[in-house]
C-alpha cells in the first residue's frame, strides 16, 4: 500500500499541552490523521497521511442515519528509555475485522493498516506525552459514507485514524470507583452486535449511565438480556471477579466485548500459576460472596484505565461493599505489571510490546 503524505504546514502546526494534567480525555488531537477510501469494485485507496481537520460528509452519509460503522482504541506509550511502543495492536485490528464482519463494513489489511498507523505515529512522534501514566490514544473508525438514505449497506466508506494525548485515567491515584447493576435496562441481546465496538453500542448504554451518574456511581455493570441474571460487562471495560483467590470473569457469549485488557489479565494469571475461569456467573453469586467474604476483589480491565478497582456494588437499590472498599493485591499486581510491560519498566516474556 502506497501511504501519500501531505505534512501540516509549519506555520499550522499546534503546540501538544505542556502537561496532561487538567486535559479532558479525548479532547485535544495530534497535527495529523491517517485516511483511506473504500468503494465497492475498487476495494481500499487513496490511503493518505494529512493535516488533522474536519472531514467533508454529506448529510445523506450512511454512517449519519444507520451507524453502519466500527471503531478500536490503543493507546502508544514512552517508555522509560524514551522508546514509542504499542501494546498488542494486531489484536485491536483483528477486532476491528471481527466488527466489520458483523456490520458488513469492509475488511482491512492487518499488516498494512499497522505500517501505516506506525507512519502516523513517527511523523506525530512529538505528541506521545512524557509524564508518568500519560498515553497517545489511538482512535482508528471506519464508517459508511455513500450518499444515500435508503436502508441498505454502503457502498463507499472512509477509514481514518485520529491521535489524542491522555493523561492517566485515575487522576486523583488509583481508587476503587462505584457501579451500579442495571437491571431496568440491558446493553446486548444473543444474537445482536455486543462482541462488535460500534457506535450504537455505546448510543443504547448512554440513558443507563446517566441515570447511574445521577444517583452517584461512574459506571453500570450490565447483566444478560434475557435473564437479567449472569454478569456481563462495564461500559467500556471488562469485569473480574476473586472469588477464594481465583480469578473468574464472564466466559465470552457474543453479547460481552472481548477486550484485550482481558485476554491479557487472563494471559498473565495463568503465567503466574493463578487459577483463572472463565465462566458463567450470576449476580447473586457475587453478591452472597460479597457477604460472606468468598468474593474479595471486583476489578474491570479495558485499555483506558488498564485495571479499575471496585469499592462499591449497588443492586436494587442496596449497596454491597467490596472487601474493605479498597483496592486489593491482585488488581493491584495486575495494574502493576501490565502497565510495567507497556511503559518497559518489566520484562515481556509474552512480546505483547512493539516498538513503532
Ligand atoms: C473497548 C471495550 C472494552 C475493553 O477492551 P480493551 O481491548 O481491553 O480496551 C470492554 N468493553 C467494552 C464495551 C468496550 O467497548
Amino acid at each position: 500500500m502506497e501511504v501519500m503524505l501531505t505534512k501540516t504546514v509549519t506555520e499550522r502546526l499546534k503546540t501538544p499541552p505542556a502537561s496532561m494534567s487538567g486535559v479532558v480525555f479525548g479532547t485535544v488531537f495530534s497535527d495529523h490523521m491517517f485516511c483511506m477510501d473504500w468503494e465497492d469494485g475498487k476495494g481500499w485507496h487513496n490511503a493518505e497521511i494529512k493535516p488533522y481537520a474536519p472531514l467533508i460528509l454529506e448529510p445523506s452519509s450512511m454512517v449519519l442515519h444507520y451507524a453502519q460503522m466500527a471503531f478500536e482504541g490503543l493507546k502508544a506509550y514512552r517508555t522509560d528509555s524514551g522508546e514509542h511502543v504499542l501494546f498488542r495492536p494486531r489484536e485491536n485490528f483483528k477486532r476491528m475485522n471481527r466488527t466489520a464482519q458483523r456490520m458488513c463494513l469492509p475488511e482491512l489489511d492487518v499488516e498494512e493498516v499497522l505500517s501505516a498507523l506506525k507512519q502516523l505515529l513517527r511523523l506525530d512522534s512529538g505528541w506521545v506525552p512524557h509524564e508518568s501514566g500519560t498515553s497517545l490514544y489511538i482512535r482508528p473508525t471506519l464508517v459508511a459514507t455513500e450518499e444515500a438514505i435508503g436502508l441498505k449497506v454502503s457502498s463507499k466508506y472512509l477509514f481514518f485514524i485520529i491521535l489524542s494525548p491522555v493523561g492517566p485515567y485515575f487522576s486523583q491515584g488509583f481508587n476503587p470507583v462505584k457501579i451500579m447493576v442495571s437491571d431496568k435496562y440491558v446493553r446486548a441481546v444473543p444474537g445482536g452486535v455486543g462482541f462488535a465496538k460500534t457506535g450504537g453500542n455505546y448510543a443504547a448504554s448512554n440513558l443507563a449511565e446517566k441515570e447511574a451518574k445521577e444517583l452517584g456511581y461512574t459506571q453500570v455493570l450490565w447483566l444478560d438480556a434475557v435473564e437479567r441474571r449472569y454478569i456481563e460487562e462495564v461500559g467500556a471495560m471488562n469485569i473480574f471477579f476473586v472469588i477464594n483467590d481465583e480469578i473468574v470473569t464472564p466466559q465470552l457469549t457474543g453479547s460481552i466485548l472481548p477486550g484485550i485488557t482481558r485476554m491479557s489479565v487472563l494471559e498473565l494469571g495463568k503465567h503466574w500459576g493463578l487459577k483463572v475461569t472463565e465462566r458463567r456467573i450470576s449476580i447473586d453469586e457475587v453478591l452472597n460472596g460479597l457477604k460472606d467474604g468468598s468474593v474479595t476483589e471486583v476489578f474491570g480491565a479495558g485499555t483506558a484505565a488498564v485495571i479499575s478497582p471496585v469499592g462499591v456494588l449497588s443492586y436494587k437499590e442496596e449497596e454491597y461493599q467490596v472487601g474493605n472498599g479498597e483496592t486489593g493485591p491482585f488488581a493491584n499486581r495486575f495494574y502493576e505489571h501490565l502497565t510495567g510491560i507497556q511503559y518497559g519498566k518489566e520484562a515481556d516474556p509474552f512480546g505483547w510490546v512493539e516498538s513503532i
